[in-house]
This record gives structure tokens, C-alpha cells and sequence, in this order.
């Protein structure tokens, strides 16, 4: 690790941060610290970044907006990178838009509307990265970033830059699976000319829906669950009585049972208890097994 940090600070000077700690950089305000951290400004830089960490074979792991991660109180080994403002980037030729991995759902969705172009409306409201999106297959209200991907570039854990074509993708519900482990860097979408009133509409509508079932005064990681086939999390975890149930610092949201909220000073090991307690709970009483939406990452 020391000789990963000495050729990092060779390359990067300051910016490669130590012990860094992570909680500042989820939505749920918790983590402990990562090993090595560093934001890449250029796709050369983010290249250089992982060739060097896999000579060393120190683990690289990709934070977006951390808006779906539990990050372990011991924090992350190895190095963690992020993208920098220069992948804020978003490009309009015609229907098709290009989108730099760090760009935030907010500002795609704003940017695409007033182009004129649909496609995206549904991704209003959540708050991550296009690459964390990307990942993620995030989706909402009957809409998945699947549908709208033409193309993604990225760059491979052994620092070699890579495009791929939708065909070369796989999608399912909450995930993405890449013929490699990659950091994304950027997203080509194929969208379709709208109405701007009749989008403006719609995502006013997702905004106010969200609003109103949604906790937005504490911190959190939007869904705990995935939905189990044919069955809601929320419902089943209502229906157990989980809706509040809280450990430590850590307790199912009273708006929207499938969200845990961080009441101040939940910790990871209080969140991951609580997401295990329920998980029993609802399997003894239902014979399902709710999988976890949140990506528990770190060392446990
Ligand atoms: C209030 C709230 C509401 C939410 N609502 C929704 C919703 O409606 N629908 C939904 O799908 N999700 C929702 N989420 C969850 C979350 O916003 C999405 O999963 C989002 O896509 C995560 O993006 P991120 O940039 O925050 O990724 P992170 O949480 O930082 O990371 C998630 C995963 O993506 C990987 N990753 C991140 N960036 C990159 C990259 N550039 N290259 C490669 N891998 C990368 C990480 O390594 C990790 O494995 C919500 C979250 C909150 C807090």
C-alpha cells in the first residue's frame, strides 16, 4: 500500500488523500475512512490511477454520489476514486446525449427536457451519478435507464479505456452486468423528440409523488430492498410490523417503510443489523427473502 501511495503522490501530489473518511461523501452520512482516496480529473488520469493500483494489486472501488451504499464503519482498503468536475460533462448531437459518469439525474433530466428530448423523465428525483445510475440500473415510477442506454465508455480495472455497445450490456431490475469490472466514464443515451410542457408535467408529477411518501429530512439510501417478484418491500415490511422498528441509530422510516433514516448517529453496524433483522423477520413470516437494494461495501 505505501509503495501504491508513493507512485500515486509521484502523479497526483495532494490529491491523493489518506485515510480519508467516507461518511461526507454518502447520503447516509456514515462510513468510516478509505485507505487512499482520489478524484480524476481526465480519463488519462483515471487510467494512470487504476494501471498503477492493479500493478500493486491494491483493490480500486468507484464512489459516484454514494446514494446507495452502506460503507462499513472500518471504512474501504484500498483505493477509492471518484470523478471529478470534468466528467460533469453532458454533449447534444440530435436525439442522441452524451453524459459524463459524475453528471447528477437532476441536471440530465433538466438539460434533456429543455433540449426537447424524452426519455429520461422518470429519473427525476434520484439522486446519484449517471455512471452509479449506470450500475445500478436505477429506475423509478415504471421507467429503467436500460431503455434509454446507447453506449458506455469506461475504463478497465487494469487502466485500459473501453466503449461499449448496448448489445454488449446486461440488465436486470437494480443491476448491470459488464463483460468487466470498469469505472464508467461516460453514457450514451438514445432519446426521442417530446413535448416540453407534457415532460414538464411529468416530472412535476414524480417530484410531488416523491415528496409525499418519501422521508427527505434525514439522511438515507432511498430503497433498502429490491421488490421481491410480483410483491412490494414496503408492503411486506409494513405488514411485519417493521415500520419504525429501530437499533442504535438506525430505524425504518415512518413515511416509507422501505427506507432506513440515520436518526444522527447510526453507525453501518447499526443499519446492517437492522437490514438483517428485518430480512429474518420477513422471511420467518412470509417465506420471502427481501435482497438488499443498498450495496453493503468495505471491510465487515
Ligand atoms: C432519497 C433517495 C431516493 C432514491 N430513489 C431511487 C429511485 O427512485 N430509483 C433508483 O433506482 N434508485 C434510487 N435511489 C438510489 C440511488 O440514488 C441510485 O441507485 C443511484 O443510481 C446510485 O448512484 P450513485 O452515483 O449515488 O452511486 P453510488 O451509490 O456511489 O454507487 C452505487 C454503485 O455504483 C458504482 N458506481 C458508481 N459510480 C460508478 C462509475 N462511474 N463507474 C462504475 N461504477 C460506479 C459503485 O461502485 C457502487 O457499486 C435513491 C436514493 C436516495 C438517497
Amino acid at each position: 500500500m505505501s509503495e501504491l501511495y508513493q507512485q500515486l503522490r509521484q502523479r497526483f501530489g495532494e490529491r491523493v488523500k489518506v485515510n480519508e473518511p467516507l461518511a461526507p461523501y454518502t447520503s447516509f452520512r456514515i462510513g468510516g475512512p478509505a485507505d487512499l482516496m482520489l478524484v480524476v480529473e481526465s480519463e488519462q488520469e483515471l487510467c494512470d490511477a487504476l494501471k498503477t493500483a492493479s500493478h500493486y494489486g491494491v483493490p480500486t472501488f468507484c464512489l459516484g454520489a454514494g446514494t446507495n451504499l452502506l460503507i462499513s464503519d472500518r471504512g474501504v482498503r484500498g483505493l477509492v476514486v471518484k470523478l471529478g468536475k470534468s466528467f460533469d460533462r453532458i454533449e447534444i448531437e440530435g436525439t442522441n446525449v452524451k453524459a459524463g459518469g459524475a453528471v447528477i439525474f437532476r441536471r440530465l433530466v433538466e438539460t434533456t427536457i429543455e433540449a426537447g428530448l424524452s426519455g429520461l423523465e422518470f429519473a427525476e428525483g434520484i439522486p446519484g451519478t449517471v455512471g452509479g445510475g449506470l450500475l445500478m440500473n436505477a429506475g423509478a415510477f415504471g421507467g429503467e435507464l436500460s431503455a434509454a442506454v446507447a453506449a458506455v465508455h469506461g475504463v478497465t480495472m487494469r487502466g485500459e479505456k473501453l466503449k461499449l455497445e448496448r448489445r454488449e450490456l446486461r440488465f436486470d431490475y437494480r443491476a448491470a452486468t459488464l463483460p468487466e469490472q470498469m469505472v464508467i466514464t461516460w453514457v450514451e443515451f438514445a432519446l426521442s423528440r417530446g413535448e416540453k410542457a407534457l415532460m414538464r408535467a411529468r416530472v412535476e408529477e414524480l417530484r410531488a409523488k416523491r415528496a409525499a411518501r418519501q422521508p427527505t429530512d434525514m439522511p438515507n439510501a432511498g430503497s433498502v430492498f429490491k421488490n421481491p417478484p410480483g410483491n412490494f418491500a414496503a408492503k411486506l415490511l409494513e405488514a411485519c410490523g417493521l415500520k419504525d422498528k429501530r437499533i442504535g441509530g438506525a430505524a425504518f422510516s415512518q413515511r416509507h417503510a422501505n427506507f432506513i433514516v440515520n436518526l444522527g448517529s447510526a453507525t453501518a453496524a447499526d443499519v446492517k443489523k437492522l437490514i438483517e433483522t428485518a430480512q429474518a423477520i420477513v422471511e420467518e413470516k412470509t417465506g420471502i427473502k427481501l435482497e438488499p437494494e443498498v450495496k453493503l461495501v468495505g471491510e465487515w
